[in-house]
């Protein structure tokens, strides 16, 4: 697999492109965003590991930029530990956020998990399209509208919205959500589905879709 890692810092680019070539990936590497959103055009990377903080672009503008035109999974890297980075990240498109300093198989384990998502996409999806009141998911197409708007979703939103909406009404505990979307039973993942939740509920238009179940989980609902 290629991946494009856009990182200033050269100890830690150091450290990536070394483990990710033993695990048998092809990485590229660039240090500055205008670079890396040449890459991704060029290069048509399979995933892009991304920094957050880079001296010319902020990384959540080179987020977004490359969200605008390509699907490529990302996983942003960051110093920044705030929980506003995180959300802000996974709200410009990013599929997963790792925050520095991090262990090389973290980095590796949520490669896999996030390219086996995006991979598993188009070999599971039947033929049949959901409706729930004013919302759509063609699961062939993975194309969500509201009211016949289209909804814009990242891989794992897509995941988490289709998991969720399998049984309106019903009670997903967070430990179910994790392991059947994230594929982990890293409990330190929650705060992440955290974010993703508010980042889905912001694109489809309203809170009520996805109900906060207080110390369960989450329970999807057709708002009234
Ligand atoms: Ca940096």
């Amino acid at each position: 697999m290629h991946v494009l890692l856009i990182e200033d810092d050269p100890a830690i680019t150091a450290g990536i492109v070394d483990a990710l070539t033993g695990a048998a990936h092809r990485v590229s590497h660039v240090g500055t965003g205008g670079a890396g959103l040449r890459a991704v055009r060029d290069e048509a990377p399979d995933l892009v590991v991304l920094d957050l903080g880079l001296p010319d672009i902020d990384g959540t503008d080179v987020c977004r930029r490359i969200r605008a035109d390509s699907s490529v999974p990302i996983i942003v890297i960051s110093a920044r530990s705030e929980e506003i980075d995180r959300v802000l990240a996974l709200e410009m498109g990013a599929d997963d956020f790792l925050v520095k300093p991090f262990g090389i198989r973290e980095l590796i384990a949520r490669i896999r998990a996030v390219t086996r998502r995006t991979l598993s996409d188009g070999q599971e999806a039947p033929s049949t399209e959901r409706h729930l009141g004013p919302l759509t998911i063609d699961l062939r197409g993975q194309r969500i509208t509201v009211n016949d708007t289209p909804v814009h979703l990242t891989a794992i939103e897509y995941q988490l919205l289709v998991y969720l909406s399998q049984e309106p009404g019903a009670v997903r505990p967070r430990s179910d959500i994790l392991r059947e979307v994230w594929k982990t039973e890293w409990f330190g993942a929650t705060k992440t589905l955290d974010a993703h939740v508010a980042a889905l509920r912001k694109k489809l238009g309203s809170p009520a879709w996805i109900e906060s179940v207080r110390a369960v989980g989450f329970r999807f609902e057709i708002p009234a």
